[in-house]
């Protein structure tokens, strides 16, 4: 049965947000999860394949990155009243005010790591900061040979644990805990990845960078604005490039 099958704009603005607004009922509360309904899952593969298409039109060239974007099925990470939604170049609400970041994004992101110096053979461990839902957690398991990814609210990594389960990702280490401060015991990292953007970077993730690594981060860049940051370790010291403007949540401290 294909009743709830998925549908596809053609291309959405790249002005588009990339957090969304919060639907009315969904404020702070995080809703208990359905399974996502069968007909949906049947027939993802080709949704997928054309969500992929449109994301190597869009100048993702990086093979790995649209291997495993192809391969994750994003419509598991979202609230089942959203699946029609799930292969849509859009942000979807997850919950206690968070967003799980447009496709397009992830990959964007994803390609910038793996242009680091360091990942010539694909990524050694990474950091992510924002578990959120897991669903980038996921895709960077398929790039990458050690995941670990924090999540500051306990709601979210419990959703997230209960979301990767399935898939049996002995790659992937979800961490509840206060991201601002890295995660020490997997460092030093070849890549950090941030989907909450802050002010400024903090002191942790630049100790925490491998030499050859590069981390990637919304940062806020003049007049409210954010921009993706990219910063490179080398031997040499820090460089920092600041790229296209986007917008994702907000990096907050402490654990909640
Ligand atoms: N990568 C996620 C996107 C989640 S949105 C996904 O695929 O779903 C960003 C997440 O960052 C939110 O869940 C938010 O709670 C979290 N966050 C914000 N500040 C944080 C911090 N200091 N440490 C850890 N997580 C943080």
């Amino acid at each position: 049965m294909q009743s709830r099958r998925p549908g596809f704009p053609a291309r959405l603005p790249s002005s588009a947000p990339v957090a969304a607004p919060r639907p009315a009922g969904q404020s702070l509360a995080l809703r208990p999860q359905a399974p996502a309904p069968q007909g949906v899952g049947l027939d993802s593969a080709a949704v997928r394949a054309r969500m992929v298409q449109r994301l190597a039109a869009g100048g993702i060239t990086a093979p790995a990155v649209l291997q495993a974007l192809r391969d994750v099925e994003r419509h598991r990470f979202v609230d089942s009243a959203l699946v029609n939604q799930a292969y849509e170049d859009t942000s979807l609400p997850i919950g206690l005010g968070q967003t799980i970041s447009k496709p397009s994004v992830v990959a964007r992101m994803l390609q910038l790591l793996l242009g680091a110096p360091c990942a010539t053979a694909g990524l050694g461990r990474v950091l992510e900061i924002g578990t959120g839902c897991g669903y980038q957690a996921a895709v960077l398991g398929r790039v990458a040979r050690e995941v670990y990814s924090i999540e500051r609210l306990r709601g979210l990594h419990e959703r997230a644990r209960a979301n990767l389960r399935p898939l049996r990702l002995a790659n992937v280490h979800l961490i509840f805990g206060d991201g601002m401060a890295g995660y020490g015991p997997g460092a030093p990292y070849a890549a950090i990845i941030a989907a909450a953007g802050g002010e400024a970077v903090p002191g942790a993730w630049y100790d925490q960078l491998a030499v050859g690594g590069r981390l990637v981060a919304p940062m806020a860049h003049g007049g409210g604005q954010q921009a993706l940051l990219v910063v490179d370790k080398t031997p040499q010291g820090f460089k920092e490039s600041v790229l296209e403007a986007v917008h994702f949540v907000p990096l907050k401290s402490g654990v909640a």
